[in-house]
């Protein structure tokens, strides 16, 4: 008997739920067969979610069979999470359904380094929620930084100037529903498990490259958080011993190569930037064909692979997904990178796959979302005491309660 065989169990129906989310309609035996629960199981929950509106009999397909098998759909206002990306001069925030579509998004100015900068934030968030979000679970919020426990919510980032904000207190009190606070790359780890492009793969990495570079594993479904939340942090890991100065005090880190202003800095150094110019201006000298722009991208290509090799061979994982706002130059860093990772592989890993995300300015905030619609399929209990709340607002949406 399947393990999770337990009818109408807050499991089991959010496995249902998601599975409708992540693939769209199915028929009651692709989801018992999917999902390794057993056919009465799949009936008797679905016929719960139906009744409770959050799930409703769609048209029917030719089954396998040859009889014909009704399909299932999510009623897509069943449940939705507001997700918030922190960045140290303005915040994204999304309102994100069950099946991962973005509804809506807003834009705003937002200095994190300012005095009364958590409370502003929250202003944020309490009038983007406050204007009539139906079946809200809960928020997510995203940090360029380390975070202890998703569920608490303390957050060390210096790209914002915050040590020790306990930002999820603080929205928790404003709010007054489930918040959950996490690392930005951790959290789209959670958004390509969720609705992304490791659906099927419980084991893979998130390479994001822009502003700076984050990586973020996921072993057996679960992200890895090590001891204090900061596994991944590759970023100020040193890759040239007395090489060029990083923000962040030391010198010669990985993220002084590779993040965006190592970028602009050796654009400059080659004479493609001029004062003034950025990432953006070096992407247009690549695209034009200037050789010394698409060197550059290369040499910060090879940089990270050599860093991300050993570190792929350690974790072994199913695919390495690219993101981040960089992912817009990427077809410069492809073949450096390619390459030469091959070489610093071991043989049984060169074929490796390497998928290159699509992006928008959602995306991050999007990952947030993900933190509160995936916390009820949460098994690692990093959503903590967040994860029944999440799930009770879920049971009193989906009964049709406000
Ligand atoms: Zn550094």
């Amino acid at each position: 008997m399947p393990a999770d065989d337990v009818a109408g169990s807050d499991f089991t129906r959010m496995q249902v739920l998601a599975f409708l989310g992540r693939k769209g309609p199915a028929s009651r035996a692709t989801m018992a067969r999917e999902l390794n629960l057993s056919p009465a199981t799949v009936s008797q929950v679905t016929r719960q979610l139906i009744h409770q509106g959050v799930v409703e009999p769609l048209y029917f397909a030719p089954s396998e069979g040859g009889r014909p098998g009704q399909l299932l759909g999510l009623v897509g206002d069943s449940g939705r999470a507001v997700g918030a990306k922190v960045a140290a001069d303005h915040v994204v925030l999304v309102d994100v359904r069950l099946d991962g579509q973005v509804m809506a998004t807003h834009t705003e100015d937002f200095d994190a380094t300012a005095e009364g900068a958590v409370s502003k934030l929250s202003g944020l968030l309490s009038s983007f929620v406050g204007r009539g979000l139906s079946r809200l679970l809960g928020v997510g919020v995203c940090v360029p930084g380390v975070v202890g426990r998703p569920d608490i919510g303390e957050v060390d980032a210096e790209v914002l100037g915050w040590a020790g904000v306990p930002l999820g207190s603080h929205l928790r009190q404003d709010l007054g529903v489930p918040v959950l606070v996490e690392n930005d790359v951790k959290a789209l780890a959670v958004a390509e498990r969720l609705f992304g492009k490791a659906q099927e793969r419980p084991n893979f990495v998130v390479l994001t490259v822009g502003r700076g570079v984050g990586f973020a594993s996921v072993c057996n479904g679960a992200v890895q958080r090590g001891a204090h939340g900061g596994a991944g942090e590759i970023a100020h890991v040193i890759v040239s011993p007395n090489g060029r100065p990083c923000a962040c005090g030391q010198r010669g880190c990985l993220e002084a190569y590779v993040g965006m202003e190592g970028l602009v800095d050796a654009g400059r150094t080659s004479r493609i930037l001029d004062k003034g110019q950025g990432v953006d201006e070096l992407r247009a000298a690549a695209e034009r064909g200037d050789v010394r722009a698409r060197e550059v991208f290369a040499r910060a290509a090879q940089r990270l692979a050599q860093a991300i090799a050993p570190v792929l061979a350690a974790l072994n994982p199913d695919a390495v997904l690219i993101a981040g706002e960089g992912v817009a130059s990427w077809q410069y860093w492809d073949a450096s990178f390619r390459n030469t990772l091959v070489h610093r592989l071991p043989h049984w890993m060169r074929q490796l796959p390497i998928e290159v995300d699509e992006w928008d300015d959602t995306s991050w905030a999007r990952g947030a979302a993900a933190l509160v619609l995936a916390a009820p399929l949460d098994r690692n209990a990093s959503a903590g005491e967040q994860r029944p709340q999440v799930l009770a607002r879920l049971h009193s949406s989906s009964s049709g309660r406000p």
